[in-house]
């Protein structure tokens, strides 16, 4: 399915409940702009390579575009505005004075040196250097960037501008600018949401729980969930996925990705299909990757009683219909994965403001903004008898309503 449509379809639904202005609707079903460029990169070998790049800054209603940059081979416009729209909505949701942006470059990272994802990064900034700065649009790391990553854009910024410009994105490296907590954010928000989740909603056992994705998201919270106590039975990354049924040590995991980089040929748990993953008899999932993974194809197989989007829109519309009839719990995107940008922001204060806080300072922080988030997106669900992505959706518009209003 195409992202874009089944963001929109998601948008819609809640516009329908809340009577929204079809003005505002109007408004929210296209991006402000849309910016492409094409990338001219020399490669080591000395040869030239184009790839196309995308700035998408969807909504400023509630403030600057904010948004990461993806660096994927399936990378497109749609992908590009989709995501770009739940930022929007997922800005809106936490209460942060941001709007919603997001890029990407359709690039196999993996087959590259590092040098050369270096200059893809540095012109990157250079092709979009007119319409981003600390004021006017932020990027911030996604699938395959990283705190490097930002530490090659926000030099190269600072380079053209003449000056330093920390707050030209976010997720830099502590050394650079960076916040304490940012690197486990996305995680860290995710878990402290599931647990509230799990108070409600009281196991007779120990939650079993499988993470479709190793990177920054999904390898956090299997360390914080197996940290915690709970018991991770299966993982997958882009090369290989593992199950155990009575629970993976996700220290080893750690260690063995750290060594390899990839979780293919980790032989301390029994190696399954990808797919297989996700029709696990569990407890909890957590989709930690791409989008569109739990689907009309296989919805049907899924088993689990909480899903955890820490990825962004991996549940179709036609799937989370079907998911809802059998009373899944589905933890959106825009709130379960919002501790990114939430730490974003408080990233983006520190940095104009000059002054650094404590991890524990700003995990305190992350922790009342996404319960809060969560707490009015409950009671939205339960006012208007609506699922939570409708919810938070709805919690979101109110609050883009109430920013256009007050603009006009
Ligand atoms: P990442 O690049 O650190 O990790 C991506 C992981 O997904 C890798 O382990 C990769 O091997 C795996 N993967 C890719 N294709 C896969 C497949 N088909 N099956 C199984 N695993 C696969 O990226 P990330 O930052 O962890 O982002 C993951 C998701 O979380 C994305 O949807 C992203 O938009 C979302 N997200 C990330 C952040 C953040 O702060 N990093 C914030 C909000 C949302």
């Amino acid at each position: 399915m195409n992202p874009f449509d089944n963001a929109m379809s998601q948008l819609e639904k809640a516009a329908k409940i809340i009577n929204l202005d079809k003005n505002i609707l109007s408004f929210l079903s296209y991006p402000e702009r849309t910016i492409t460029a094409n990338l001219m990169i020399k490669m080591d070998k000395g040869d030239l390579r184009t790839f196309s790049a995308y700035r998408v800054q969807y909504n400023s209603a509630c403030g600057p575009y904010k948004g990461g940059i993806r660096f994927h081979p399936q990378v497109n416009l749609e992908e590009v505005k989709a995501l770009a729209f739940w930022m929007t909505i997922k800005t809106a949701l936490v209460n942060i004075p941001m709007g919603g942006g997001k890029g990407g470059v359709v690039v196999d990272t993996k087959s590259l040196s590092e040098k050369e994802v270096e200059r893809i990064a540095r012109s990157w900034i250079r092709a979009f250097r007119d319409v981003i700065g600390p004021k006017k649009d932020i990027p911030a790391p996604d699938i395959y960037t990283n705190p490097k990553i930002m530490s090659y854009m926000v030099d190269e910024y600072s380079k053209l501008v003449n000056r330093p410009s920390l707050g030209v994105v976010t997720g830099k490296p502590l050394e650079k600018g960076g916040s304490k907590g940012r690197g486990s954010a996305t995680a860290q928000g995710g878990f402290y949401v599931l647990e509230e989740v799990l108070k409600e909603r009281k196991l007779n056992h120990k939650p079993s729980i499988a993470i479709q994705g190793f990177g920054n998201a999904g390898s956090i919270i299997a360390k914080l969930l197996y940290a915690a106590g709970y018991k991770v039975v299966a993982l997958a990354d882009s090369k290989g996925a593992f199950y155990d049924k009575k629970g993976i040590n996700i220290e080893k995991v750690l260690e063995y990705k750290e060594e390899n980089k990839t979780l293919k040929g980790f032989a301390m748990a029994k190696e399954i299909e990808q797919e297989e993953l996700l029709k696990l008899n569990i407890d909890i999932l957590i989709p930690a990757a791409l989008e569109n993974q739990i689907n009309k194809d296989n919805v049907e197989s899924i088993k689990a009683k909480i899903i955890l989007e820490l990825a962004n829109g991996p549940t179709t519309f036609e799937a989370e219909k079907i998911l809802n009839k059998k009373e899944v719990i589905i933890i959106p995107d825009v709130l379960a994965n919002s501790g990114g940008v939430i730490v974003s922001y408080f990233e983006w204060l520190q940095n104009l403001k000059d002054k650094y806080w404590t991890e524990e300072g700003v995990n305190s922080k992350l922790r009342e903004k996404i319960i809060k988030a969560w707490q009015e997106t409950s009671r939205v669900a339960k006012k208007h008898n609506t699922n939570l992505r409708t919810a938070a959706f709805i919690v979101a518009l109110e609050r883009i309503k109430e920013k256009v209003n007050n603009k006009s």
